[in-house]
């Protein structure tokens, strides 16, 4: 039995009560870790992988569709992956305080994790475009925010030249640390598949997490632990996609801001991923992205962010081209309660307003007939 499958089976299967560890202690095998690293760790990682089958219903020809709810990570999003990675090798090295630019997921993040290790925390973040809740986790965490008038791929290229200059590590993907974090993503998929999917559907902003997606089949892949790989399907916001149009996007738009970003850093990487998996790039609108977003939470019962339901709108497109009897994991990255406003208006729900607390008002409004 493989290793993970066995500390797998020992953890849940043998000792019910014994808790899931942590990401970097399940899979400290396959981690650049060593006994001197100090863990830093909130539990992150062992998300649930779900068939989606009303979705799987919809395209029909024996395809399963499951998602990959990373939103269920202790900050909300995948980003807790390779935060706890990326935290526990600076906290190795001495570091006193981090650094990242973030549309809101990373500084949430970092600031968790970065605290929990005892070190501060600088983020950088465009003013107006980062979702309620992701603010307020950063400055509930204690991060030290700085909201700039500029967009994310500016404040990137702020906090990669002061990393350089000032004692701060910097934490946004470009640290390779949290790519190594993120791939136990693609871990966790195979050992609850017992297999690659066929697709993995995935959003793109900086490309890093489809570059970690790929880095973790392929090593299972080479471990022998899985016989095949997915096709990776990378998709952008059609206002935000430098990735699609092979491009530099100078103002980049888009209802999901978590994917809001005009110059991906691991642009190169991405475009290696692509071609070795025989993978495909898309664009997806934001009334495409919107309604994935409304389906996923009124008949799947998942509430994520509009930036992940990219990943849904994605294959919903490409729906007639899934080969039969399938399965396609699409990467669910973020927690819907992160941007409470997009869901207030952008539901299609009832909703009646100002109502009178009579039972017979409120029955009548409900067009329900007593027994
Ligand atoms: C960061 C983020 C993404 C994009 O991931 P990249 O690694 O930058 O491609 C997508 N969705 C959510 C919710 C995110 O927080």
């Amino acid at each position: 039995m493989p290793l993970i499958k066995k500390l797998r089976a020992t953890f849940f299967n043998n000792s019910p009560n014994k808790e899931w560890p942590g990401l970097i202690e399940a899979y400290r095998s396959k981690l650049p870790v060593s006994k001197k690293t100090p863990i830093i760790t909130l539990k992150e990682g062992n998300t649930p992988l779900i068939e989606l089958k009303n979705i799987s219903n919809q395209i029909g020809r024996g395809v399963k569709v499951f998602a990959k709810y990373d939103g269920l990570n202790p900050t909300g999003s995948f980003k807790d992956r390779g935060m706890t990675m990326a935290i526990s090798k600076a906290k190795e090295k001495g570091c006193e305080a981090v650094i990242c630019a973030s549309t809101g997921n990373t500084s949430a993040a970092a600031a968790a994790y970065a605290k929990k290790g005892g070190m501060r925390c600088f983020v950088l973040i465009p003013e107006g475009y980062v979702a309620q809740g992701k603010l307020a986790q950063a400055l509930v965490y204690g991060a030290e925010v700085l909201s700039i008038k500029g967009n994310f791929d500016i404040a990137l290229e702020i906090v990669q030249k002061m990393a350089n200059d000032y004692p701060l590590t910097l934490v946004n993907s470009v640290n390779p640390y949290r790519l190594e974090g993120q791939k136990t993503a693609a871990f966790e998929i195979i050992d609850a598949l017992g297999e690659a999917p066929d697709w993995l559907c995935i959003p793109m902003g900086n490309a890093g997490n489809i570059t970690a997606y790929w880095m973790g089949f392929k090593e299972y892949y080479k471990a022998g632990i899985s016989k095949n790989l997915p096709k990776m399907m990378g998709f952008q916001a059609k206002g935000s996609a430098p990735l699609v149009y092979k491009k530099t996007i100078e103002k980049p738009e888009t209802i999901a801001t978590a994917i809001r970003i005009g110059n991906p850093v691991n642009r190169e990487k991405a475009i290696k991923v692509k071609q070795e998996s025989n993978g495909q790039f898309e664009a997806v609108t934001d009334s495409e992205i919107i309604n994935a977003y409304q389906l996923l939470g009124s008949e799947e019962g998942i509430f994520c962010e509009p930036a992940s339901a990219a990943s849904v709108a994605g294959l919903l497109k490409n729906s007639k081209k899934v080969p039969e009897n399938t399965k396609i994991v699409c990467v669910l990255t973020g927690n819907g309660l992160k941007d409470p406003d997009c869901a207030i208006n952008n539901h299609k729900a009832t909703f009646h307003k100002g109502l009178e607390p009579d039972l017979r008002e409120l029955t009548k409004v409900m067009k329900i007939k007593q027994i």
